[in-house]
């Protein structure tokens, strides 16, 4: 193992006014400008489901952590630029560098239909080999097994092994993601029927006072304490309209003033205060950027994405959310300046939102409207079994939709054929493609803006994972035919509004700079390998060093 000069780095948009810690043993400054050592730990956010339009929306209002960030470097044309724009996919490529075609990540859940698994799904951020033959939600094993390349931590500590790379969630396929293989830390908050706590699955990990001081409180609010409603901000009061959704629950005056239950819980702003902190005492108990190796932490905050399903993106609900993350990002940033660590803080968001089409008609947007329900593959097969005279329905899967792999070579390709005509027939559907038809085109680069829809489903398309057929619906179709009493809105299209997050750049004593050229969410990884001076060598990497960012420090790899 090489090490590597850490404080080389030259990173020009941090040289005014930096009180950056000086390193154990600085490398002279090149002769022609001064610069500021490389940070000595990284923080890097992703908001779950922080759309660009939610960040555009609020940034005047914003007054804490999200204001300070508006105030760094500010990309608000950021994109996850690949189609189908969900979570574990969105996290996948913030330290990666790479788009989910390359990182292996296709969704939150694809299938194996050859496999033990048949109809049942594979999840992203488990390893099916110790469950072969159910998928169970409240009991999957958690793993980065299916995760093809490195993240920014692991490659940090290839080379630096006193470095420390440490990721908190809301949900384990966060951290799963932007942890990578070698994390020292991993904790994420998980589900468990109707309770849920703070967990960990590394070997050896025990949870300290400070986790178990988080968890008894999420005990105590999910078992037996009634939150009382909270303030609406003044700026929040021109929301406060009931609306009601499709099925009849009234949305869009929420207070979080909930009866005790699970579920209340993580589609409240609390999870996020939780997560934070924890991600605060962690820094403490880790001893996170203090010495001379810098260290990663990897935190991803959920709040802001259950409230967005339940409550849709344009009511009280959100903007009460939008205030307490911004106070919440204040509190972690608070607490890192006052241990006087010199760092540096990315955000963005693994995916962006669309409102309850319900909202949206309202608004005066005409296409808003919800799938019909005939749109599903048990639908389609079963009426594809009728035609073909098959015994069973053949697909299973929705957006990738995969065939049985018991049909002879000639029925498969009859059943591919039926299948794309019929998703073609319906007047929500954009555009269909063939594993083979996506196979064939190259992984898109460059400008996000410009990628065609069949680019777009190429940059999450993986030829083991992805569907044997794969469908995109219009834009302003949410795929959910009928709410329930949780679930309204949604994100997952190749679309904009879906697409497009912030990538915010900050550390004391940046140049403000609010950019609107489009950037990329897999530019990320490349920016930060360069303020870290971490030398990337000749490995492949999707996304490209931003020089507003890191300067002359993009050139050094
Ligand atoms: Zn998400």
């Amino acid at each position: 193992m090489k090490p590597i000069a850490f404080g080389s780095a030259l990173v020009a948009a941090f040289v005014s006014g930096c009180t950056a810690i000086p390193v154990a043993a600085p490398p002279q400054p090149s002769a022609e400008t001064q610069h500021s050592p490389s940070p000595k730990l990284i923080v890097a956010i992703a908001v779950d489901q922080f759309s660009a339009d939610l960040f555009d929306e609020y940034r005047e209002s914003f007054s804490g952590g999200l204001a300070r960030l508006a105030n760094g470097v500010a990309f608000h044309n950021g994109y996850q630029s690949h189609s189908i724009t969900e979570t574990c996919l969105g996290h996948s490529t913030i330290l990666s560098g790479m788009h989910p075609a390359h990182t292996g990540i296709v969704g939150n859940i694809w299938f194996q239909p050859s496999s033990a698994r048949g109809r049942q799904p594979i999840y992203c951020a488990e390893d099916e080999s110790k469950l072969p033959t159910t998928y169970d939600p409240a009991n999957y094993v958690v793993s980065p097994v299916h995760l093809k390349v490195p993240v920014l931590g692991e490659l940090l500590k290839a080379v630096s092994p006193a470095s420390q790379s440490v990721a908190v969630a809301g949900k384990d396929r966060a951290a799963v993601m932007m942890g990578g293989h070698t994390p020292d830390v991993r904790w994420y908050y998980r589900t468990r029927g109707t309770s849920g706590k703070f967990e960990s699955d590394l070997a050896g990990a025990v949870a300290t006072p400070a986790v178990e001081a988080i968890n008894r409180r999420i005990a105590r609010e999910i078992g037996s304490e009634q939150a009382p409603a909270m303030q609406i901000p003044a700026d929040c009061e021109r929301r406060n309209v009931p609306i009601a959704v499709d099925g009849g629950r009234v949305v869009g005056t929420g207070r979080f003033a909930h009866a005790p239950s699970e579920k209340e819980y993580h589609a409240s702003p609390a999870l996020d205060r939780d997560t934070v902190d924890l991600a605060t005492a962690l820094v403490d108990e880790r001893q996170l950027g203090r010495d001379s190796a810098p260290d990663v932490l990897a935190v991803s905050l959920s709040a802001t994405d259950y409230v967005g399903h339940r409550y849709g993106t344009e009511g009280l609900e959100m903007c009460i959310q939008m205030h307490e993350l911004d106070q919440q990002l204040a509190r972690l940033f608070g607490a890192l300046d006052s241990r006087g660590i010199d760092y540096a803080v990315v955000l963005t968001a693994d995916h962006g939102g669309t409102d309850i089409p319900e909202r949206l008609r309202l608004a005066g947007n005409i296409e808003a409207e919800r799938e019909p329900e005939t749109l599903d593959s048990k639908t389609i097969g079963d009426r594809i079994a009728e035609q073909l005279h098959l015994s069973k329905n053949p697909l299973v899967g929705d957006g990738d939709v995969y065939v049985m792999p018991v049909l002879d070579a000639a029925t498969r390709a009859r059943v591919i054929d039926a299948t794309v005509a019929a998703y073609r027939a319906f007047p929500e559907v954009a555009a269909v493609y063939t594993k083979a038809q996506l196979g064939a085109v190259a992984v898109p680069s460059g400008d996000p803006t410009r990628f065609t829809l069949e680019q777009r489903a190429r940059a999450s398309f993986d030829a083991e994972r992805s569907g044997d057929v794969i469908v995109q619906l219009k834009r302003w179709v949410t795929p959910i035919a009928h709410p329930d009493d949780y679930y309204a809105a949604t994100h997952g299209s190749p679309w904009d509004n879906d697409r497009r997050v912030p990538v915010l750049f900050w550390r004391r004593g940046i140049e403000p700079q609010s950019r609107e050229e489009p950037v990329d969410t897999v530019d990320i990884m490349p920016t930060l390998a360069a303020m870290l001076g971490l030398p990337l060598g000749d490995r492949q990497i999707d996304g490209r060093c931003l020089q507003a960012v890191a300067g002359s420090a993009c050139s050094a790899r």
